[in-house]
């Protein structure tokens, strides 16, 4: 018998629904499969028959399959239980200010097809023609998935969280821009849009294991790119505020006079840590935001490209990384003086010299926090090879259908 942890899930009592086990029931098979009925109940403290009961209506409904028969000494052998996203998906986008990627996932996050990329279209109708007419094909492409649950779409810009508005996207220049209409008439398929470090910190929170959440508790997502975005998780809720802007930690000041921002202001972190901040320092040509040549020279040399000559020993490229993980880490230490979050992800291409950035991190982060305890804040770097953004993108239509609600 495997062992699991229920102190994540609290099982409904007298007065809360049956959709509310139900719920759980799918988390805990989405979390620990292949697994039993037999766990289910153990794990969740019910009997067998009220187990029995929501698991034949989840079946029913086919967000769970049974597949292989366990092993037990004697006795009945156990079937076990699986989510099934066999024949559906969702489709992640992710638009960046220079590049639009987009892949076909599964309910669970996991890529379907290869991530296909595109130019990023500033003008936002172009865009969502485009964007429609990538999305048709990949999923003309693959007749096997017999039914889509809707397009996640992750925006380098601070998003209203009812109208899925982007209210202002500084990269890209926007400012009320509504994707989500013209998407949907375009598709025919429904669409969740977000902010793209939110969107990645929700996706890290729902691909944790469960046993292992309670451990996690909140944490914070730093996504460096374009420009820098940041998704904090607190008591296991995405962090909005009033206005949709918690946790734009990207756009507070490092230094008042430092280089301009795409938001306009000076000095703000993104303008000392975004891969064009670090390529500009490379080049040692100020920090742009218009579109132009110095786009084109972003696509013809990127973050990738330095990070390949800095292992090469090239010694600008190796004093601009270092420069760029100084400041990282004295960002990241105010995100941790602010939230002491239990961990910190980073994701982005700068995750690829890790290695060669993670001493001057940490060393930054002891510097300015405020105890011993805070500076030894859990930091991990994710994958690019991950593709968080997609898999927050992913995360924005599957993970609701999981999501176990909090009882009170
Ligand atoms: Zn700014």
């Amino acid at each position: 018998m495997r062992r699991i942890n229920p102190s994540r899930f609290q099982v409904a009592t007298r007065g809360t629904g049956r959709e509310i086990n139900s719920r759980i029931v799918l988390n805990l098979v989405r979390t620990h499969q292949p697994i039993s009925r037999a766990d289910l109940a153990r794990t969740m403290g019910l009997g067998r028959g009220a187990v029995s009961l929501i698991v034949n209506d989840l079946l029913k409904r086919r967000l769970i399959f049974e597949g292989a028969t366990g092993e037990t000494v004697r006795g009945r052998k156990p079937t076990f239980l699986y989510i099934d996203s066999r024949r559906r998906a969702v489709v992640a986008a992710d638009i960046r200010v220079t590049e639009t990627f987009v892949m076909l996932a599964d309910l669970l996050g996991k890529p379907l097809t290869g991530v296909i990329a595109f130019p990023t279209v500033r003008d936002p109708k172009a865009l969502v023609e485009t964007l429609a007419a990538r999305i048709k094909a990949l999923l003309a492409e693959h007749p096997e998935v017999d039914a889509c649950d809707g397009i996640g779409v992750v925006v380098p810009g601070m998003v209203e969280h009812s109208t899925m508005t982007v209210l202002h996207a500084p990269t890209l220049g926007w400012r009320n821009v509504n994707l989500r209409e013209p998407l949907l008439a375009a598709t025919g398929l429904s669409v969740q849009i977000e902010n793209s470090g939110r969107a990645c910190a929700l996706a890290q929170m729902w691909a944790l294991r469960a046993d292992t959440a309670p451990a996690a508790g909140d944490l914070v997502f730093v996504s460096v790119s374009d420009g820098l975005g940041v998704g904090v998780i607190m008591n296991g809720e995405v962090l909005r505020g009033r206005h949709n802007i918690a946790g734009e930690f990207g756009h507070v000041p490092l230094s008042l006079d430092g280089p301009r921002c795409a938001c306009g202001s000076n000095g703000c972190w993104e303008a000392y840590v975004s891969n064009r901040a670090t390529l500009a320092r490379y080049f040692g040509r100020p920090l742009t935001h218009a579109s132009g040549p110095e786009d084109a020279t972003h696509r013809q040399f990127t973050i990738e490209d330095l990070i390949a000559r800095a292992r090469a020993s090239d010694a600008k490229a190796v004093a601009a990384l270092d420069t760029t993980a100084r400041y990282l880490g004295l960002g990241l230490a105010s995100v941790i003086n602010a939230l002491d979050p239990a961990r910190v992800f980073i994701g982005g291409e700068i995750t690829l010299a890790w290695d060669l950035i993670e001493g001057t991190v940490r060393a930054a982060v002891a510097e300015r926090t405020l105890t011993p305890a805070a500076a030894g804040t859990d930091i991990r770097p994710v994958a690019a090879s991950e593709y968080p953004r997609l898999q927050g993108a992913a995360a924005l239509v599957a993970a609701p259908a999981f999501a176990a609600p909090v009882v009170a």
